[in-house]
């Protein structure tokens, strides 16, 4: 670190930097402010690292890996990150569902083509999603943003009449087959809640309409080009990062009058709970987190031969089969069990991007949800998943690496028992996050600041937590 550490210089300090450490600093020194990162780990960019996790030449994602949100988020959209080496890669297709018959329903970008595989229920979802995803630019103030008064009412009132539902509640009024109902399943089981219970209806919505707005992108050569690409932005006008620095304890930041932390309830309560109210500290420490995670990554001698030759049009591809089978494993979770086929969330870039493997070889990342802390060995049960759609698919393994939900915490502190998304994210925990209050990143701490995932609006890639939380430092005193 330079020698201006310690010095008081700095306008303000990042702790973390994940995507929304990286995208608070960025804002506040495009605003002119003098920032620094402190990151814990060696590699910069939280769950937005890539690495070499089987074999020479594999380029694999550790944590996330396909980017809507990122495309779609205005904060990014707004930086000249291409210039800063980010390239997005658009797969033919954002998302492909098998079936136990050989077929396989196509999230494609448009509307009516995906409703044509559908069969009784191209009407019905060309209706649901049609309006859906003309109104994207309208609605994505309201979902991207901080709890507030909707800009457009309407828009917001439409997409929230469906979603202020269970996904089974959503799809069983809505649609007749398997198919659609498998589809919207899917999609609503990256929120990590069981099929019937709300919000997960708005998960599914929102996974869905960004297919059709935006598509599902991925960033050519691995997520990690999104933090290289947000750091170099941020070096430009002079902002500076370190890595291999954990932070203990407020004590041990550099003299500044600001701090946004990139960290969960939990790691916060640890770093700076004795400057905060006591009401403050107990509603942080209700705080709940979700389910965990089991991911294996896999190098693979050839692509994956799916039986449904359509999945080779998509990078991503849901592994689950029905509602009832999704909803099946997903509460076997929630009971605090691992299913026997658990819902399996799997992407293929290599097919699409030539640099995440040796020529004719392939990368796959996998993972399913598992209790929260659970060290249960899911490997042998997400590859059954995948030869159940693909047989012949373990020959083609090469190598692969396992991670349990210790694993990622040991990884990234911000994964608390394996919960990838910073807290679970159910009704409550969505708007008031990581507690109920009008600016929900600052604290009762004069300068001290939220700026993970565990602020509004939520998990994944995105930065939009990060900038609101450099917008409220920029608007409090003590960054004046
Ligand atoms: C397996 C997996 C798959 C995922 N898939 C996707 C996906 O495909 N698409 C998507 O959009 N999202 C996905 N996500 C979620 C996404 O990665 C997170 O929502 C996102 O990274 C949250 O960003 P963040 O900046 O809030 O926190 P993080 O990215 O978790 O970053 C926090 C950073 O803070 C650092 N840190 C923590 N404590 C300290 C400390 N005391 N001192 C210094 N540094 C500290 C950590 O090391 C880390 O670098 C996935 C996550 C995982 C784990």
């Amino acid at each position: 670190m330079s020698g201006r550490r310690g010095h008081g210089v700095y306008d303000a300090v990042v702790v973390g930097s994940g995507p929304n450490g990286l995208a608070a600093a960025v804002e506040l020194a495009r605003n002119g402010r003098y920032v620094v990162v402190l990151e814990a780990e060696d590699a910069l960019g939280g769950g937005t690292r890539s690495a070499q996790l089987t074999l020479p030449g594999y380029v694999h994602d550790v944590c996330s890996t396909i980017h809507p949100f990122g495309y779609a988020s205005p904060f990014f959209s707004a930086l000249p990150l291409e210039e800063h080496g980010l390239q997005w890669i658009h797969p033919p297709a954002p998302l492909a569902h098998p079936f136990d018959d050989g077929s396989a329903v196509v999230l494609e970008r448009s509307v009516v083509e995906t409703g044509k595989s559908l069969g009784p229920d191209a009407g019905a979802y060309r209706k649901l999603m049609g309006p859906l995803a003309r109104d994207w630019d309208r609605l994505v103030s309201s979902l991207l943003g901080p709890p507030q008064l909707p800009r457009h009412p309407f828009a917001l009132a439409r997409f929230g009449l469906h979603a202020v539902r269970s996904v089974r509640g959503l799809a069983e009024s809505l649609f007749e087959g398997d198919r659609a109902k498998g589809l919207l399943a899917g999609n609503a089981a990256h929120s990590a809640l069981p099929m019937e219970r709300v919000p997960s209806g708005a998960f599914g919505l929102v996974f869905a309409t960004l297919g059709h707005a935006f598509g599902w992108p991925f960033p050519r050569g691995g997520s990690q080009k999104i933090a290289d690409a947000l750091a170099s932005y941020l070096r430009s006008p002079g902002g500076e990062i370190y890595t291999g620095i954990r932070v203990s304890s407020v004590d041990e930041v550099p003299r500044t009058r600001t701090v946004l932390f990139d960290v969960t309830p939990r790691q916060l309560l640890e770093i700076a709970g004795e400057h905060f109210t006591q009401r403050y500290r107990r509603a942080l420490e209700r705080y709940r987190y979700g389910p965990g995670v089991f991911k294996v990554d896999f190098a693979l001698d050839g692509p994956i031969p799916w039986k449904a030759e359509a999945c080779e049009r998509a990078a991503t591809v849901h592994l689950g089969g029905t509602l009832d089978e999704i909803s099946a494993g997903e509460a076997a979770v929630w009971r605090g069990e691992h299913p026997e086929r658990p819902f399996v969330l799997l992407t293929q870039q290599s097919l699409f991007d030539q640099t995440r493997a040796p020529e004719g070889k392939h990368t796959v990342w996998a993972y399913c949800q598992v209790p929260n802390g659970s060290t249960f060995d899911m490997t042998e049960r997400i590859e059954a998943q995948i030869e159940r759609f693909a047989p012949g698919f373990r020959k083609r393994i090469l190598a692969k690496s396992t991670r349990n939900p210790a694993d990622l915490q040991r990884a990234n502190a911000n994964y608390v028992g394996g919960d990838i998304y910073g807290g679970l994210q159910d009704f409550r925990q969505l708007f008031a996050r990581p507690v109920l209050r009008l600016t929900p990143y600052s604290t009762p701490a004069k300068g001290l600041f939220l700026c993970s995932s565990s602020t509004p609006p939520g998990g994944g890639v995105h930065g939009m937590c990060g900038y609101f939380a450099a917008r409220a430092a920029l608007a409090s005193a003590p960054l004046r």
